[in-house]
């Protein structure tokens, strides 16, 4: 039986279920050879994938899980990230990915916060874990390999309890707690319901690239973050999912498995990882020709980058922007865009592109008070995309959703014709001598340097200047570098008031383990005992 579900306007309507599961339903039926999951020698085709799936929904539902409770994970990029979400689907559960790269103590925290009945991780976390057994000790785990107090994966498997069919679920029921980063205080999960994850994937295909069914999608990047999010519409397409079996981010290698199984989309990529395979590549050492898109996102690439990896790779590449709030995505750049954007030298080049189809967006001044083309505000979004709110929140969803848009907390503007330009995160603007000055606006001139390898722009306090503009430069190897230099090449690009009164040099920036550059973290010891603007202040967003 269908379940009769209120759709819209006065009559009711028969939806179906919207149970994400039927995706996955859907191209074991279409696809009953096609290979869904590959890693290394490991591979599943769709209806292998769809029973483990069911098996894992039903077994779940055994330990005691019930519909709308929490289920963590904290794995590796492998075949069994896809098998929990689509488990948790099956079953009605909210599943809840942790980032593999945090601390044991941080995984805890996301654990506790989602209230997640079971923790499905890796043994390299066991001793962790044990350490800290207080902190685990209201949740069921599940061990990958060998784990004291967890039950193995394989009990997960388990066919007597694999449940016969997904069961059925709302368009609004929770089906998914993505935390965020936490750069500002402690991570907090953004609510996902199975209707924003049957928008994310029609407009992943719709508006970035249209994955074909067969097609082969690589991921490397972090499943439990962009790169997971794109097997969703990879999934729905009935693409093949393979996974780089590299445990870190390894360009030969990458572009190895691009040769030998004919990738054709890398899922998702962070802009650090572009810029490791503009360093690391080597012309002509692999056959990449199989490669139409390469998508990337979740912070800026400067112009720069991009135009070098495009004259690297080709026509590839496909931008988007969104955050955990509003998924893949609020505005995106698509492959064709780039190519004509950079053939015209056009500078929308370095915009984060167009809104999505169904998408609205403009910028905000401080009262919310919609801005025109050409000033700058923060961006805020409404659309199906959107979340309802955070896990367990309320004041921070009210916040960040008042007046029925979404407050992304980033600062950019629009053009004319409707293309963003981001500038920064709100709380990382500078404000100096009263101007607000954008480090990405800074970054992108020091990054032209042709001795400059990174570089990260921020504001430290200043009795003078209220804030200073401030950049920390990592020279290209072997080369040595002087403040005066930076400085004057900025003079040649930049208005006085935003070129840097200092410069560092380090030897390597630290990056998130989303392949972000921690931009606050390099700050922070330039604020210590002047306590307001540490790990991203009080800047209100000033309309320029
Ligand atoms: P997350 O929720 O971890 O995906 O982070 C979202 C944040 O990453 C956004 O609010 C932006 O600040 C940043 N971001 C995402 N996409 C882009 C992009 N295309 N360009 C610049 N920054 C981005």
């Amino acid at each position: 039986m269908v379940a009769n579900v209120r759709c819209s306007g006065a009559r009711r309507v028969d939806c179906g279920s919207v149970n994400s599961f039927a995706f996955l339903e859907k191209s074991a039926r279409h696809q009953p050879h096609g290979l869904a999951l590959v890693q290394g020698d490991e591979r599943y085709t769709y209806p292998e994938f769809r029973d483990r799936a069911l098996a894992i929904g039903g077994n779940l539902l055994a330990m005691g899980c019930r519909k709308g409770d929490r289920v963590a994970f904290c794995l590796a990029n492998s075949p069994r990230i896809m098998e929990v979400i689509f488990g948790c689907f099956a079953a009605g559960l909210v599943v809840v990915p942790v980032n593999a790269r945090l601390h044991v103590r941080e995984m805890a925290y996301i654990v506790s916060d989602s209230g997640a009945k079971v923790l499905v991780h890796g043994a390299e976390y066991q001793d962790g874990i044990t350490d800290n057994a207080d902190l685990f000790a209201a949740v069921q785990r599940v061990c990958i390999g060998e784990g004291a107090g967890a039950t193995g994966f394989d009990s997960l498997l388990e066919p007597g309890r694999a449940l016969s069919a997904a069961v059925k679920a709302a368009p609004e029921e929770l089906c998914w707690l993505f935390y965020t980063s936490g750069t500002t205080g402690k991570p907090k999960g953004a609510m996902w319901n199975h209707r924003m994850v049957k928008c994310v994937i029609m407009n992943y295909l719709a508006d970035l690239h249209n994955i074909q069914p067969g097609e082969v999608v690589l991921h490397c990047a972090p499943m439990s973050h962009g790169s997971g999010i794109v097997a969703l519409p990879a999934v729905a397409r009935g693409a093949v999912n393979a996974i780089t079996d590299s445990a870190s981010f390894d360009v030969d290698n990458l572009l190895a498995t691009v040769e030998r199984l004919r990738v054709s989309h890398i899922a998702f990529m962070a802009p650090t990882q572009i810029v490791k395979m503009l360093e690391d590549h080597v012309p002509g050492r692999h056959d990449i020709s199989s490669l139409q898109a390469i998508c990337y996102g979740g912070a800026p690439i400067y112009v720069d980058q991009l135009r070098r990896a495009m004259e690297l790779f080709g026509p590839v590449f496909v931008q988007l922007y969104g955050q955990g709030e509003a998924p893949i995505t609020i505005t995106g750049l698509s492959r064709q865009a780039h190519q004509r954007l950079l053939e015209a030298g056009d500078p929308r080049i370095g915009s984060a592109g167009q809104a999505r189809t169904d998408v609205e967006t403009h910028c905000v001044d401080q009262d919310d008070n919609p801005l025109p083309p050409g000033k700058a505000g923060e961006v805020v979004a409404r659309g199906d995309v959107v979340m309802p709110g955070y896990w367990n929140n309320p004041e921070a969803s009210a916040e960040a959703l008042r007046g029925g848009w979404l407050h992304t907390g980033d600062i950019g503007y629009f053009d004319d014709e409707g293309y963003l330009f981001l500038l920064d995160r709100a709380k990382d603007m500078v404000i100096s001598g009263g101007n607000n000055v954008y480090p990405r606006e800074v970054e992108e001139v020091i990054i032209l340097h042709p001795k400059v390898s990174a570089c990260v722009v921020f504001g430290i306090p200043d009795e003078y200047w209220g804030e200073a503009v401030h950049a920390v430069v990592v020279p290209q190897d072997g080369q040595s570098l002087t403040a005066a230099e930076i400085i004057a090449f900025c003079g040649e690009h930049l208005a006085g008031y935003k070129k840097p009164k200092a410069v560092d040099f380090v030897d390597a920036l630290p990056v998130s383990g989303y392949g972000k550059v921690l931009r606050r973290e390099v700050r922070e010891k330039y604020w210590e005992g002047h306590g307001s603007r540490i790990g991203g202040g009080a800047a209100k967003v000033q309309t320029q």
